[in-house]
């Protein structure tokens, strides 16, 4: 049987139904799923490493023999840790697992045995350690010396060797070209591949320009490295990974392209404001807008004017007022006669832009609403009905104002604050409830340049660098716990001085009943610390009228501690308050600190932060609490956040886009990346509806895209 890219990896000579399962565990199921698993790192077999050499954060591959397997408990959880133990003539470092990397995986090793361990080197309470490496027995025979030897992810069932010898023999079947099928090409049907090799897929002129070599000579030396190379492959920088690293970047950066060309076709209602409200609202603030502001708004409404729909992000570090120019831009079109929604993601915040909307909007006659999953009944029906008809012209929610029963009558603008919990999938369905409105997202926190090119990357982006004036720096500070009552002390002085606090707790679990507990628990312990102020709790798990209550207490002060979760992190205004006190502060990332941290610093009194970090924190949580202490700057420490924490989990659930590379990685891979999307945004611009025959391989990635 011939071999193409697409075939099921058992046909591979060697491979068969045994192994063919194995490697579908993996995910791995045609001959290109199994070139595309690109080795982790590679191990120069010429120099060989002793332990005694190692150095912090290095990503290495030693050889070692085990001393010593063990497994203990972690403190007094049932969770276990696992250690194998090595060594060689200069030393010995441990190996830890947190979890285990597959049934029988420690059972394989014992004392004496020659390993190799391939891993980052990691510096755990000053001692030198790898977490997680891949370790597996070497045999003498197993590889010739003077090579550079790729590694993979460790696999049950599957020795390195075996796993080396069948890529070979993949790499040495395939054709040598893709034969392209014109006539299916033309008709644009493709339930029938044309047999494909490693053939060009990127255009000659973009190889050309950015210096790539071609794809099939990048696949292979990616798995047979030349040995000259050692150090570029260990660096992620040789020829043929920056190829890969490249074709992956330009994809996502091609498809964003092409979707941004897409709604720029599409149709959307002209806004044309009168001023008839922008002009008295602007007029009435107690303080100027920032230049920043004038300018985002100005983008904004350039953009409304135009008949085809606004998709832009407004990046802007908290309390850089980017809420204002939301609401400037929703009566931009308001005025233009058209209906604007804002979307955000608590019923808190809902409700707050509710409040402020109508404390500042009705006056003028504009009609506000409220839609969030508790309006029911008759209200609800109310609602709707004003929606549907017209009447209501500014719509403030929560996701209910996605939900199907819910009608707009002339939805022209949706602004959704807070993006960061949205997906793409919502976005569509509002726009499933008008004729395709303007769209402008607001971010919580300013999301890192790389990030923004990636998954945001069929919008236009406005950027308010600017705070409005007379903002004192927030002073931040971490401190133990065995300082607390100090800082306890410190709020209290403050509060005597007519201010209030924030302090806030973890979730420690998901669980709601657990979630309760803290948090009422804390909420107990600090009425008794404070007997001469008033205490407020706020969680998640509480009634919506027990949290407006609570927040209306404290927003008039009748509540001087406010003891509260997470469910604070979000857009929560009350200037009054310039003390927070984050508990367990480790066990936040940097933007939610950052996030939480824009609580306060909102009014004119100098604004404090304190971190209490818990027992035994890690290396990294104690940095990203000096990080903290160092900036207020959001843009750096959401550079910071993505450097530590990796895309994925920055991104939370919004990864989707980014899940796909498989050698790329944004933080290492910035230039490459501008080089990428610069290419794919070209490609569009020349040849619009891919008509050029070089631009063929590229029709074929958007219907793989539009048929799934
Ligand atoms: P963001 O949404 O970017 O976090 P907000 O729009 O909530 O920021 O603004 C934070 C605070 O600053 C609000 O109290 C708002 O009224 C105020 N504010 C907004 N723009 C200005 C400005 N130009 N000058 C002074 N204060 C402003
Ligand atoms: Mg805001």
């Amino acid at each position: 049987m011939a071999i193409e890219i697409n075939t099921d990896v058992q046909f591979i000579k060697g491979v068969g139904p045994k192994l063919g399962a194995v490697l579908a565990k993996r995910g791995i199921h045609t001959v290109l799923d199994l070139l595309e698993w690109y080795p982790r790192t590679y191990e120069d077999r010429r120099a060989a490493r002793e332990i005694a050499s190692l150095k912090p954060h290095q990503v290495v591959s030693i050889q070692a023999s085990v001393i010593a397997v063990r497994s203990m408990n972690l403190g007094r959880s049932r969770r276990k840790m696992y250690e194998i133990l090595v060594g060689d003539n200069s030393g010995r470092i441990a190996c830890k697992y947190f979890r285990v990397p597959y049934r029988g995986y420690f059972e394989r090793f014992e004392s004496g045995m020659s390993v190799q361990v391939s891993g980052k080197v990691t510096l755990y309470r000053s001692r030198l350690e790898f977490h997680h490496p891949d370790v597996h027995p070497v045999r003498e025979s197993d590889e010739s010396e003077d090579r550079l030897i790729p590694l993979y992810t460790e696999t049950e069932g599957l020795s390195p060797s075996k796993l080396r010898k069948i890529i070979d023999t993949a790499l040495r079947s395939l054709p040598e070209e893709t034969k392209v099928d014109e006539v299916a090409l033309e008709k644009k049907t493709y339930q029938r591949q044309p047999p494909e090799g490693l053939g060009e897929n990127l255009p000659a002129w973009v190889l050309d320009k950015y210096r790539l070599i071609p794809r099939r000579q990048s696949i292979k030396e990616i798995h047979q490295p030349p040995v000259e190379q050692v150090d570029e492959f260990l660096k992620f920088r040789s020829p043929a990974q920056r190829r890969v690293i490249f074709e992956e970047f330009f994809k996502l950066e091609f498809l964003l392209a092409f979707r941004k060309q897409g709604l720029q076709k599409e149709k959307a209602h002209v806004l044309k404001g009168t001023g008839q409200l922008t002009r008295p609202f602007i007029k009435q603030l107690p303080f100027e807008l920032t230049s920043a502001q004038k300018r985002a708004f100005a983008e904004v409404k350039n953009d409304l004017t135009k008949p085809h729909p606004m998709h832009r992000l407004i990046q802007g570090d908290v309390g850089s007022g980017k809420t204002m120019v939301a609401l400037l831009s929703a009566l931009h079109a308001i005025e233009a006669g058209a209906q604007a929604a804002i979307m955000v993601p608590t019923e808190i915040l809902a409700e707050q832009h509710f409040k402020n909307a109508m404390k500042t909007l009705s006056p003028m006659g504009v009609e506000v609403v409220l839609l969030t999953g508790t309006s029911k009944g008759k209200e609800r029906a109310r609602i709707r009905h004003e929606m549907k008809t017209g009447r209501s012209q500014l719509i403030v929610g929560t996701h209910a104002l996605i939900q199907d029963d819910v009608e707009y009558d002339n939805l022209g603008l949706v602004i959704i604050d807070e993006q960061h919990r949205f997906g793409v999938e919502q976005r569509n369905r509002l726009k499933q409830k008008g004729a395709s409105p303007h769209f402008l997202i607001m971010t919580a926190t300013p999301i890192p340049r790389t990030l923004a090119m990636t998954v945001y990357g069929d919008l236009d982006v406005s950027v308010i660098d600017e705070l409005p004036q007379g903002r004192q720096p927030i002073v931040t500070r971490k401190t133990f716990e065995s300082k607390r009552d100090k800082v306890f002390g410190f709020v209290d002085d403050q509060i005597r001085k007519g201010r209030q606090a924030y302090v806030v707790y973890p979730l420690v679990e998901e669980s709601e009943k657990l979630e309760l507990k803290n948090a009422q628990d804390e909420f107990e312990k600090i009425k008794v610390r404070f007997p001469e102020h008033k205490v407020g709790l706020l969680h998640g798990r509480m009634k919506p009228e027990e949290k407006d209550a609570v927040m209306r207490e404290f927003r008039d002060n009748h509540v001087q501690i406010l003891v509260a979760t997470t469910v604070i992190e979000v857009g929560v205004d009350v200037p009054n308050a310039n003390i927070m006190v984050i508990e367990h502060a480790e066990r936040f990332g940097l933007s939610q600190l950052h996030q939480l941290r824009g609580r306060v610093g909102r009014g004119k009194y100098k604004s404090y932060c304190v971190l209490v970090l818990g027992y035994a924190v890690s290396e990294d949580s104690q940095r990203r609490a000096e990080i903290m202490e160092e900036t207020t700057d959001g843009f750096k420490i959401a550079e910071a956040d993505l450097e530590m924490r990796g895309p994925g989990e920055f991104m939370g659930s919004r990864q989707s886009g980014l899940a796909g590379f498989k050698m790329a990685n944004l933080v290492r891979d910035v230039l490459i990346l501008q080089d990428a999307r610069q290419a794919a945004f070209d490609v569009v611009a020349r040849d619009p509806e891919l008509k050029y025959k070089e631009h063929r391989p590229l029709q074929k990635l958007l219907n793989k895209e539009i048929l799934g």
